[in-house]
């Protein structure tokens, strides 16, 4: 298989969200115990960074409570561009560790991760219990109820195979995870991605996390960086506002869709979680934070009655 220049750029797109995700993780903004094995070494972050990531990251885990709170353990999770995400291993320390948990990303992104939980125990006993099995196919890993899969996600009959490959059941509830991803795909291929999630799946929630409002001057300095890293022009343009957002999702069939900017996700943070983190480290550009805050957006999508009422403020 051969990469072109701008998957390459894509695929170091991981590289720097595990990085900063660790120095965030070491700084104490949240626990990670796993994090470590991905990222080996870490320059510090500039503290808007941090914090930046510290929103993301727990925004995107109170919506999967809620999502839990609904379906308990009898569901499954879909991790779209995971990299080197660390939710299974966390899931499975808590009690709410889901029947079936599929991570799907470039082959050579899931052949990294694949060798590192291989090479480290504490990521490895979480995946097989002592009678449990491992098997291995085609850069592929497949143990029960976590499946590592190598796919192009703007390919969809591709995709739609390693999901059932996976085990996914498409009458089972489903979380779908897309965490700076989609943005990467041709706005078509996205669409078409989309369009099938939500046809299939009829109770399903999807939480996005991705660039918004890319149409001011500091959303054009973010549209050059994301072409620098392999997205396409058309691709960064698709992040509009958070409304058109929410439209976008509509118009691939979701039944409800809302978006918010990370400024209004940062106000709905439980207030002893924001005064915790804005003691670790002094902000010198408050503006660079609220600038950034305003340029990322949660959108929320669902089909099925179950998760109609999931919400930014509960
Ligand atoms: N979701 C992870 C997170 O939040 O830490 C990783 C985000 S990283 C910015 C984007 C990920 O999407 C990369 O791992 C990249 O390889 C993956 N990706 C982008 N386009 C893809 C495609 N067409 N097929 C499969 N994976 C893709």
């Amino acid at each position: 298989i051969s990469w072109s220049v701008e998957d390459e750029a894509v695929i170091a797109t991981n590289t720097d969200a595990t990085e900063c995700k660790r120095c965030a993780v070491e700084l104490g903004y949240w626990k990670d115990e796993y994090i470590t094995y991905f990222a080996k070494h870490v320059d510090r972050k500039a503290p808007e960074i941090n914090r930046g990531y510290y929103a993301r990251v727990k925004a995107i885990e109170m919506f999967i409570h809620q999502f839990l709170e609904r379906c308990g353990t009898k569901c499954q999770i879909i991790n779209l561009g995971c990299g080197y995400d660390t939710l299974y291993w966390r899931l499975k320390d808590t009690t709410q560790a889901v029947s079936n948990f599929v991570e799907l990303d470039f082959p050579s992104v899931i052949s990294k991760k694949c060798h590192t939980i291989k090479r480290n125990k504490q990521l490895l006993e979480k995946i097989c219990n002592e009678d449990g099995e491992i098997v291995l196919r085609s850069g592929d890993l497949h143990a029960d109820g976590y499946h590592l899969v190598g796919c192009d996600l703007s390919n969809v009959p591709e995709t739609a195979r390693k999901l059932a490959a996976a085990g996914v059941n498409t009458d089972s509830p489903t979380l779908v995870l897309a965490e700076c991803v989609l943005v990467y795909l041709r706005p078509d291929a996205a669409d078409a991605l989309l369009a099938h999630l939500a046809s299939s799946f009829p109770r399903l929630l999807l939480l996005l996390y991705e660039q918004c409002n890319l149409d001011d001057k500091f959303g054009e300095v973010m549209v050059r960086n994301l072409n620098l890293r392999g997205c396409s022009l058309a691709g960064a343009r698709q992040c509009g506002k958070p409304e058109a957002q929410a439209q976008r999702m509509l118009a691939a069939g979701f039944e409800t869709a809302r978006c918010w900017d990370m400024r209004a996700v940062w106000r709905a943070l439980p207030e002893e979680d924001r005064a915790r983190v804005e003691a670790i480290e002094m902000l010198d550009e408050r503006e660079l934070l609220h600038q950034l805050h305003a340029h990322y957006a949660i959108t929320v999508a669902t089909r099925g009655e179950l998760f109609a009422d999931i919400d930014l403020n509960c």
